[in-house]
This record gives C-alpha cells, sequence and structure tokens, in this order.
C-alpha cells in the first residue's frame, strides 16, 4: 500500500512588495535637491541659509549665484485682488 501523499504546500509564498514610502519625501524648496534628513526641509545648510535669508529680507533675492529655473512669474499676482 502506497499511504504516502503528495506534501501539498500550506499556502504559495507571496511575491514580497517593495515597501513604499507612504508620502515622497519632499525635495529643497530651494535647489529642489532630496532634502537631508538632518538639515529638513533643505538638502545642504547652505539652502537653509538662504531660506532664512529669503524670510529676514522679505524679498525672494538669492544672495548665491545659484540660477532658479523655475521660476513663475507673476505668481503672486492674486494680491491686489480686492
Ligand atoms: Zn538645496
Amino acid at each position: 500500500m502506497d499511504n504516502q501523499k503528495p506534501v501539498s504546500p500550506a499556502k504559495p509564498a507571496k511575491p514580497a512588495k517593495p515597501a513604499k514610502p507612504a508620502k515622497p519625501e519632499r525635495p529643497c524648496p530651494i535647489c529642489k535637491k532630496p532634502s537631508a534628513q538632518k538639515l529638513h526641509p533643505f538638502c545642504s545648510r547652505r539652502c537653509a541659509d538662504v531660506d532664512l535669508n529669503r524670510w529676514l529680507t522679505g524679498v525672494y533675492a538669492i544672495p548665491v549665484s545659484d540660477p532658479e529655473p523655475d521660476m513663475i512669474p507673476g505668481e503672486d499676482d492674486h494680491w491686489g485682488d480686492r
């Protein structure tokens, strides 16, 4: 008598899904590079300085010679709406 049953697998192995982060990391607001965890949300101390300088002076003028290609002209036109 052949009493041996073939071993049936209990469950098929699920393919491991790559863990996706819930929300995408915010890039550096200054140069749009991936931000450093330590200096969040900036990528470097220099960019943090630039942003701080912007707040202090109240103008969006960059003291460093870093060209910002994606500046949208007329973005704050909503001010004189009323
Ligand atoms: Zn940066």
